[in-house]
């Protein structure tokens, strides 16, 4: 087994809310508890979305909150070479096609129905580049560590979308790349982002690169229902005052840790010293979902 790399991969679209802090915390906790590496990768892919100054503020969120990463803080806009490397490997194998087609032409179809697979329709429109779902090699089935074995129909998985018309890259072509060329062999993060993963094996797989290991985490929902984000006015975490101790206790509560109650008063490096090695993914109740606490 390689020694164990975790990562916490922002997209810096604003700045951390609870809900982004018990992600962190998750795979903080689980990659510390292994003795293992923490790495920050920024996901700022997409400039439109990432207003200027929010990836500092996330890197002193989580400084506040004692959530120190190992080595030098990766940024996905560096990477562009990388990412363009890999659609030339799936291209050469003709795994990627480029594609004229707007989600207002398709929009009758539950998926993409691959109208561009066999030649673009309008050549001399943009195009986005895509997987070609129906050649890849397809797993069918990946574990996770909460929720156990997942099974995927590729039939319904579509033509993901690798790069944009704009020419931005597409998340899931440059998670798969960064977390393989960062080492990445766990990967912690919230329930959200299970429905994307076959893609991502997917990806590996026609890449040929390593399998990490996933655990996705409950995700957690504001008094409204609705996922926490910026868009339904989710609070930014504090960097100072008491409520950063009482928020990184909440944190711990809301992964099941069932942290001492005593603890809250105390600074958040003595409450990660109690719960590194308390840590325990047994504990975690497998919802896809939960109220903030
Ligand atoms: N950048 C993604 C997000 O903030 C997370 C990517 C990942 O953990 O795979 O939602």
């Amino acid at each position: 087994m390689p020694p164990y790399r975790g990562r916490f991969a922002p997209t810096p679209s604003g700045p951390l809310h609870f809900g982004s802090l018990v992600a962190a915390l998750g795979s903080y906790l689980d990659a510390r508890q292994a003795g293992g590496a923490w790495l920050l990768r920024i996901e700022d892919i997409d400039p439109p979305r990432c207003p200027a100054g929010a990836s500092d503020t996330i890197l002193r969120q989580l400084e506040a909150f004692g959530l120190h990463w190992d080595g030098p803080v990766s940024y996905q806009s560096d990477y562009h070479d990388a990412y363009q490397a890999a659609l030339g490997r799936l291209i050469d194998q003709g795994l990627a096609y480029p594609c004229s087609c707007s989600r207002k032409q398709w929009r009758d179809h539950p998926i993409y129905p691959g109208w561009c697979r066999d030649g673009i329709r309008e050549p001399d429109r943009p195009a986005a580049w895509r997987l070609r779902s129906d050649l890849a090699l397809r797993p069918i089935e990946w574990q996770d560590r909460l929720f156990g074995t997942q099974r995927f129909d590729p039939a319904a998985l579509g033509d993901v979308v690798l790069k944009r018309k704009d020419g931005l890259w597409a998340y899931q072509l440059a998670v798969v790349v960064d977390d393989a060329a960062q080492g990445i062999t766990e990967i912690v993060r919230g329930h959200d982002l299970l429905d994307n993963t076959p893609w991502q094996r997917q990806l590996q797989v026609a890449l040929g690169l390593a399998e990490p290991r996933y655990l996705h985490l409950p995700l957690i929902l504001g008094a409204d229902g609705q996922k926490l984000s910026k868009q339904n006015l989710a609070p930014a975490l504090p960097w100072e005052g008491p409520e950063v101790r009482r928020l990184l206790h909440r944190a711990l509560e809301a992964l099941d840790q069932a942290p001492a109650p005593g603890l809250i008063r105390e600074p958040v490096a003595v409450q990660l010293a109690e719960a590194i090695p308390r840590w325990s993914v047994a504990r975690l109740r497998p919802e896809a979902q939960r109220h903030q606490p």
